[in-house]
């Protein structure tokens, strides 16, 4: 059993800056986790206290069941692949990936056997006698990654491995991190700054922020139900869409009143948000869920917008949209016949409305 939990942890570097705040999290054996956040929200910290690489000041940190607080890094059976590769550079590929072992002890026809199969799944054995510095970017990722995996270890943590590649490589290499975390059935704990990478990535997600976790939960979970305005803003791309508004009451409904127009909240939902009543609410609709084409569909607000911006994307259009003092944006479907700086009729489905207290910033449910 691979399961990694922290307890109350707590990260305060010597000058007094307290990193990380106080974290719990239970991965478990064979799941993949990944660590998001803004830069300086403390997920380096973490991982490279799980790792051995930083002391913890407060808390405890158990891999299996042994907690490893005072461990070496070399003992706690983990292995970590950093952003910028960290291999040595006048060893060939070969000898950068057995280097560990060797350091191990382990005997010659092991680590012949290791390294080769760990190339082979990486599909860089033609690669092996060369130096680092004759391979492509991806490439040295890959070794990077095949010297993590000789070692076999219950763990493996991944501080932003992906971010010193082109985006099209980054998307690529994402693909097969998340296979060989399904072949090799390891612990993961992967730290990115990226949203996409965490979403397509994790089975669960941590977003943190000034070294406190803000939410865990699955992918689509986080997404669909964000406990926060924070996570709401952080995941996602474009953005949420938020507005200050009131909660009021117009002609017998709950709705939400933006200053120069009121949106009908559908009746089902009514009963969760009573208790604000008169109150200032913020508002929040992903762009996916604005259209501006007629949806049929009488929950859907509608109401006059001005187009600021029109991106076409092939696929869809993103629309930046003005009403009064608020702008927004939308993603609307490739045939849209919006004009740029013309009006035009856009729909909100008020079903996926989100409201957060704009004093605490916590969904109101
Ligand atoms: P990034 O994506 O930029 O690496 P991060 O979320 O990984 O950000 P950390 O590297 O964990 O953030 O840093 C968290 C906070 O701790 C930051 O505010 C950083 O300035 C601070 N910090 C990091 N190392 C030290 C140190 N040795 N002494 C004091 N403060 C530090």
């Amino acid at each position: 059993m691979s399961e990694v939990i922290l307890k109350d942890l707590v990260k305060r570097y010597p000058n007094g800056f307290q990193a990380v705040n106080s974290i719990n999290l239970e991965i478990q054996d064979k799941e993949f986790v990944v660590l998001v956040g803004p830069s300086g929200c403390g997920k380096s910290t973490t991982l490279r206290m799980v790792a051995g690489l930083e002391e913890v000041s407060e808390g405890q940190i158990l891999i299996g069941d042994r907690v490893v607080n005072d461990v070496a890094p070399k003992d706690r059976n983990i292995a970590m692949v950093f952003q910028n590769y960290a291999l040595y550079p006048h060893m060939d590929v070969f000898t950068n990936m057995a280097f560990g072992l060797k350091l191990r002890k382990f005997p010659k026809d092991e680590i012949d056997k290791r390294v080769k199969d760990a190339a082979e799944i990486l599909g860089i054995t033609q690669l092996l006698d060369r130096k680092p510095k004759q391979l492509s970017g991806g490439q040295r990722q890959r070794v990077a990654v095949g010297r993590a995996i000789v070692r076999d270890p219950e763990v493996f943590l991944f501080d932003e491995p992906l971010s010193n590649l082109d985006a099209k490589l980054r998307v690529t290499m994402r693909a097969e991190l998340s296979k060989l975390q399904h072949r090799l059935e390891t612990t993961m704990i992967y730290v990115t700054h990226d949203q996409v990478e965490a979403m397509t990535m994790g089975d669960r997600i941590v977003i943190m922020k000034d070294g406190y976790i803000q939410q865990v939960g699955a992918p689509l979970e986080v997404y669909d139900f964000p406990q926060n305005e924070f996570v709401a803003g952080f995941i996602g791309s474009p953005p949420m869409n938020f507005f200050r508004a009131k909660l009021v009451k117009a002609n017998g409904n709950l709705a939400v009143d933006m200053g120069n127009f009121q949106l009908k909240i559908p009746s089902q939902y009514t009963s969760f948000y009573d208790k604000y009543l008169n109150k200032d609410v913020n508002f929040g609709l992903r762009p996916e869920d604005i259209s501006d084409i007629y949806p049929e569909d009488e929950t859907w607000e509608k109401f006059k917008a001005v187009v600021e911006v029109i991106e076409p994307l092939g696929a869809e259009i993103i629309l930046e949209l003005s009403k009064a003092d608020h702008s927004f944006v939308a993603r609307v479907a490739p045939h849209s016949k919006s004009k740029l700086n013309e009006e035009v009729t856009v729909y909100f489905d008020m079903r996926k409305m989100h409201l957060f207290d704009p004093e605490t910033g916590k969904v109101i449910v």
